[in-house]
């Protein structure tokens, strides 16, 4: 549960208001709820009642910070000092009311950078009369993105494969502080994307292609966020994103448009943020693109219909980046943007991240000075009490400066130990033929390839910079015009080649490879040839270099041809090949995965990637991760887990059916240890389940290996039968446990019917409802599914599949 308290108003209204406690979300105690909400209320009301129009509009308005800097060549963003100019400073915060402003420019700034940032814009705020502090924004994706030394954790995608919500709500609960300690209380995270278009370049700030993994990661993210209250020092308002459908883009690029038809919509795509928003995330930010041809910051149905009144969503709506404007400049459903702000603001938008000039508040103004407007004035008071709620339940009517209680968190010892355990735990072990891992101490390795000796490829977008690419940054100083040359990676990131000779000793690592990622020396076949004689073992790393939304977009999901070379080579020497997998999105990597013996699914593992790898390398941890989606084999295969009979039986020439239409290079869900685990004893406790009974499902799991490991038991269901077509199978639920060398343990699940439900639409009304029909079901537990190598299958019909180990019952409303 989460809480927050509410303090007085002093900052703003001058009046000894007395504290009072607020439970956000269901309490028991529910006439003080009331009593708080009101109280909250009549304070929200006393505040308003003293604000002007621009006041108003401003309160709704987000600019960039680049444009209160200091501009060299004619723009703030040239300005990598973050020097504020007091006459921009004033334009903003003091002509315009803006509420809010958000991002560094350039590069993450240090503590002490940002104390003089929010020092001055809260300044600033002050003179106004009334004076409402401003919310700073920041994108803090896998740890402090904006902070010089902060932690970072694996992205998403990686925190998917540990199939562990607490790495993903300790990385939160990290990230908050860090946040917080920069004087900031606004994070534009979790992300919600569904990861099922491995083109698209966002795909690694997803928690995979599966929904319950989302939700369940998204959930334990926003604890880690908010559970502390939002006015502790621990704390920072999180900002789920981004409603809704932006991952599904048809071409694969960054925002271009989805088609997502309104039944997988309920199913796929709402289930997170529903409960996202039962878990009290405060914020959400809504999808750039457009969904079934209209842009969802226009799309009243999808913002008011949906979000507020049917999943009850009572907090901030912030528009994503430049929105309101390309609904009118690239979306071309608004011929003005005047009609733009008007349409978005009455679809239900509380803050416009403009985010680079003052046209929405101007226009907002205008319309709701304009006494036909009424819906207009009720939108924006309504919007603006939003505003200020979580401007006081974030205290910083309090306190609207760093908190010295949360710089005392900033860079604690113990962060870079969670980020370690994180990384080891998204690490996912997809090949190991004939035990070639964990390499032994003393073997000779030969280490290659661009991701072997450069820390921006281990971290990935959001990385200290926007784009992450950066290691260094050079320029000359705004005011001064000395050149300054700025390490955006702390001193302690290794690289995998550091973290290697810190493990074994330089004098077993031969590596050439160099830190400029795209240099023709870390794809240097001729070197490989030459090198290998010298080594017992060629590990590889490659995959991808960092990239954040636009910039990452590709047209070709195949590796780098470069790097597809260095390893037909490095297969070519004879010397065992291990692969190491660093990339944000799975890169098809069939040309040549035959000829290697392992392969170590590494993603973006963060500050503590490089140690995390080596520890799985050379066996001091055993990785136990799972694929968070279906690594494709083809180009053109996005063939998901949960796939239907239909997708997997293709009439590959007439009349002759194969169950080829699923054929990826590795499933969703897969993943090895350098144990094994022996299941048995999988039972059901009934196999009839009426109404809201509950079904529980038991398996033990013994580790038959000699060494300790962690296992992941994943938990499918399928409906046999159904009125829409049911996917062969769907994830229902997962533990994480530790299991030691020779121990069973017993896990046990609980089924409802929610579980078994999905979503049906009556063509009749046109009607969803979210339903659980009558009759059979299957569970099944990892390797307890049907076998697709089945050799009597006639292929033609899936009546006539074995299923493996599966375990039916029925059920009945
Ligand atoms: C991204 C958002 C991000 C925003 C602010 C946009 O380009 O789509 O995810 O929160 O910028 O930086």
């Amino acid at each position: 549960m989460i809480k927050y308290r509410i303090l007085g108003l002093a900052f703003a209204l001058g009046l000894g208001l007395s504290a009072c406690n607020q439970e956000k979300s269901q309490s028991s105690d529910t006439t003080q709820v009331e009593s708080s909400t009101s109280e909250l209320d009549s304070q929200i009301d006393e505040l308003m009642s003293k604000m002007s129009a621009t006041d108003k509009v401003g309160q709704m308005t987000q600019v960039n910070l680049n444009v209160v800097l200091v501009p060299k060549n004619g723009t703030g963003y040239n300005n990598n000092d973050g020097i504020i100019d007091p006459a921009l400073l004033d334009t903003a915060v003091n002509k315009y009311r803006v509420g809010s402003l958000l991002n560094a420019i350039n590069h993450a700034y240090s503590l002490d950078q940002w104390d003089v940032i929010i020092n001055q814009i809260q300044d600033a705020a002050k003179k106004n009369d009334p004076a409402i502090p401003v919310l700073y924004g920041i994108d803090a994706i896998h740890g402090t993105t904006f902070t010089l030394n902060s932690t970072l954790f694996p992205h998403n995608i990686g925190v998917g494969a540990s199939r562990n919500p607490e790495v993903a709500k300790t990385a939160a609960q990290i990230t908050a502080k860090e946040v917080r300690a920069s004087g900031i209380r606004w994070d534009f995270d979790p992300v919600f994307d569904l990861g099922r278009m491995p083109l698209w370049p966002r795909f690694p700030e997803t928690f995979g292609e599966d929904p319950i993994i989302i939700e369940k990661m998204g959930v334990a993210t926003i604890q880690g966020y908010e559970g502390d209250g939002l006015d502790q020092p621990t704390a920072v308002a999180s900002c789920m994103k981004h409603f809704v459908g932006y991952s599904a883009s048809r071409s694969g690029r960054d925002r271009t448009p989805s088609y997502i038809p309104e039944i997988e919509l309920r199913e796929y795509y709402l289930p997170q943020f529903k409960a996202a928003i039962e878990a009290g995330s405060s914020t959400i930010m809504i999808n750039s693109g457009e969904v079934n041809g209209i842009p969802v910051h226009g799309n009243k149905y999808l913002l008011t219909t949906i979000l507020r009144d049917e999943l009850g969503f009572k907090g901030l709506v912030v528009t994503d980046w430049e929105d309101i404007n390309r609904l009118y400049e690239r979306h071309m459903v608004s011929s003005s943007l005047k009609e733009a702000v008007k349409t978005a603001v009455l679809a239900g938008v509380d803050m416009s991240m403009t985010p680079h000039d003052f046209k929405f508040a101007v226009l907002l103004k205008e319309l709701y000075e304009d006494p036909n407007e009424t819906e207009i004035q009720a939108r924006v008071d309504e919007s603006v009490r939003r505003i200020l709620k979580l401007k006081m339940q974030l205290g910083l009517f309090e306190n609207d400066r760093l908190e010295p209680a949360a710089r005392e968190n900033f860079g604690k010892s113990e962060y870079a130990d969670a980020a370690l355990d994180a990384a080891r735990q998204t690490m996912t072990l997809l090949k190991n033929e004939g035990n070639i891992l964990p390499l032994s101490k003393t073997a000779k390795v030969l280490l290659a390839g661009p991701n072997a000796n450069n820390v921006a490829s281990l971290h990935g977008c959001w990385s200290y910079s926007w784009q992450g690419a950066d290691e260094v940054q050079t320029w000359e100083h705004v005011v001064t015009g000395e050149p300054v040359t700025l390490d955006l990676y702390p001193e302690s990131t290794k690289t995998i080649k550091e973290a290697f000779e810190a493990k074994v000793g330089a004098g077993n690592v031969i590596c050439k490879s160099v830190q400029e990622y795209s240099s023709k020396s870390n794809v240097d076949v001729e070197a490989i040839k030459r090198d290998a004689a010298k080594a017992d073992v060629i590990v590889l790393c490659l995959g991808e270099n960092a990239y954040a939304e636009s910039p990452g977009s590709i047209r070709d999901l195949t590796l780098d041809a470069g790097q597809i070379a260095l390893a037909k080579a490095a297969i070519a020497t004879k010397k065992p090949v291990v692969l190491v997998l660093v990339e944000g999105r799975p890169r098809t990597i069939s040309s040549f995965v035959d000829g290697v013996k392992g392969v170590i699914q590494a993603y973006w593992p963060g500050s503590q990637g490089a140690n995390a790898i080596a520890d799985v390398v050379f066996g001091d941890y055993n990785p136990a991760g799972k694929l968070p989606y279906t690594y494709p084999r083809f180009t053109g295969d996005f063939v998901t887990y949960d796939h239907k009979w239909t997708e997997v039986n293709i009439e590959e020439s007439p009349g002759t059916f194969t169950d080829t239409g699923y054929q990826p290079q590795w499933p969703f869900g897969f993943g090895l240890s350098y144990t094994t685990f022996d299941y048995t004893d999988f039972t059901l406790d009934k196999t009839e389940l009426v109404g809201d009974a509950k079904l529980t499902v038991s398996v033990k799991v013994t580790n038959s290996g000699n060494v300790d490991g962690e296992e992941v038991i994943e938990l499918y269901t399928r409906d046999m039968y159904a009125s829409t077509v049911p996917s062969l199978k769907r994830l229902r639920d997962f533990k994480r446990i530790a299991i030691k060398a020779g121990e069973t343990k017993t896990v046990t699940f609980e089924l409802d019917k929610n579980d078994l439900s999905f979503v049906r639409q009556d063509l009749e009304t046109g009607k969803f409802e979210t339903v659980t029909e009558d009759g059979e079901f299957k569970v099944m537990i990892n390797g307890f599914g049907f076998d697709l190598e089945d050799p009597e299958f006639p292929w033609t019909s899936f009546l006539s599949r074995t299923y493996k180990n599966a375990l039916s019952f029925t059920y009945k409303n």
